[in-house]
């Protein structure tokens, strides 16, 4: 019997963040944490995600783009609120141009990941979870 590896793609989208919760996504590329060694990885194309992760309040600016990147992501998805704003509870949440978070455009999220920002390994540890669940 063959036995099968896990993977975890995801596909990230911006939705008005103010850049904090990036650099924490971005160090999870790092040599020190460097996600790909645990077969995760940030992909180009929603078609190819198999989870979406979110941060930032969800502008007005950004929430048609969210949507249509959500619809392209495959079933079955899931859904990864990553900071307080994409949580529905960050500074920003009734900020003027905000929805207030993920839950607000598109669906509860399957997993939430507090802070602002989160810590990276706090990122790593729940994609990991998700992955091996
Ligand atoms: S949760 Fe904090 S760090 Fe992340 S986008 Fe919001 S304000 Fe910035």
């Amino acid at each position: 019997m063959i036995q099968r590896k896990k993977s975890l793609q995801c596909r990230h989208v911006d939705a008005g963040s103010c850049n904090a919760c990036e650099q924490e996504l971005t160090a999870l590329l790092s040599k020190e944490l460097d996600i790909q060694h645990y077969g995760i990885d940030i992909v180009a194309s929603p078609r190819h995600a198999d989870a979406l992760l979110v941060t930032g309040p969800v502008t007005d600016t950004m929430q048609p783009a969210l949507k249509k990147v959500w619809e392209a992501v495959p079933k079955p998805r899931q859904l990864i609120a990553v900071g307080d704003c994409a949580a529905g509870c960050g500074v920003f949440q009734k900020a003027y141009a905000s929805h207030g978070g993920v839950d607000k455009v598109l669906e509860k999220p399957d997993q939430t990941i507090l802070g602002c920002p989160p810590d990276p390994e706090k990122i790593l540890d729940t994609l990991r979870e998700l992955m091996n669940s």
